[in-house]
């Protein structure tokens, strides 16, 4: 496909506002007509300070709370039409989440954690551990399967919250400072299987961090800076 046809485009954020409301009553604007696409097989970062307002937008950007104005469109299907079921059953299909703390369940085996959100959405469980048991192969991570997050290095849960998150062979990936609390090989480690699952899964693949040599190895950069996107 060529990579300019739009129809490549897989989520596209238009005009997007957001503010808080504080206590007071009185608001505070985080982000001002940001736009955005991701495209399909196509890796994006996006960097920006702490505070700048990159969680806030990747939480809009997965239909996790809603822009006070603009459009955020999955595949053709605009997000601002659907009630919240209805989203989050689009999201269980469509989306995988990464985020900073692994948010793994500390009771369950990292052969459970990768498995659950593929019986969840419907196939048995035998297959369900199969598909686990292949992607912990692929994270090079077999021999942990049946060892829980606190018998694993920071390293391992977050590789095992990536299988978790992309066993239902979802359409975009979005990832929020996956690796900032991991160290630099660990973290580079990561990278490089987040690098390769844009091709592997024809996934679109969007990266939050405040690393600057994370962002600058993806295909699109922008920084989060003043409320809007720039390219980086
Ligand atoms: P980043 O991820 O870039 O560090 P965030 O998107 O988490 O930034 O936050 C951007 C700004 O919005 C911060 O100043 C934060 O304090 C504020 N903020 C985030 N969430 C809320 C909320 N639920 N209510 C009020 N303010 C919030
Ligand atoms: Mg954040």
């Amino acid at each position: 496909m060529n990579e300019s046809d739009s129809s490549a485009v897989i989520l596209r954020a238009s005009g997007i506002w957001k503010e808080y409301k504080t206590e007071e009553d009185t608001s505070l604007s985080i982000l001002e007509n940001v736009s955005l696409s991701l495209k399909k097989k196509s890796i994006t970062s996006i960097v920006g300070s702490s505070g700048s307002g990159k969680s806030t937008l990747l939480h809009l950007l997965g239909g996790l709370d809603r822009p006070d104005h603009g459009s955020i469109i999955w595949g053709d299907q605009d997000i601002s039409t659907l009630s919240s079921t209805e989203i989050s059953r689009l999201r269980n299909q469509y989306l995988g989440f990464v985020f900073q703390f692994h948010h793994l369940l500390p009771e369950f085996s990292a052969l459970e954690n990768i498995s659950l959100p593929a019986m969840i959405a419907g196939i048995s469980k035998k297959e369900a551990e199969q598909k686990a048991y292949d992607l912990l192969g692929r994270i090079g991570l077999q021999n942990r399967a049946s060892h829980r997050p606190a018998q694993l290095s920071g390293g391992e849960r977050q590789r095992i919250a990536v299988a978790r998150a992309i066993v239902n062979q979802p359409a975009i990936l979005l990832a929020d400072e996956p690796t900032g609390n991991l160290d630099e090989s660990n973290s580079q480690r990561l990278l490089e299987l987040l690098l390769e699952l844009d091709h592997l899964h024809s996934c679109a693949v969007l990266i939050v961090t405040h690393e600057l040599t994370i962002a600058h190895k993806c295909d699109e950069q922008w920084i989060l800076k003043d409320k809007t996107l720039s390219p980086l």
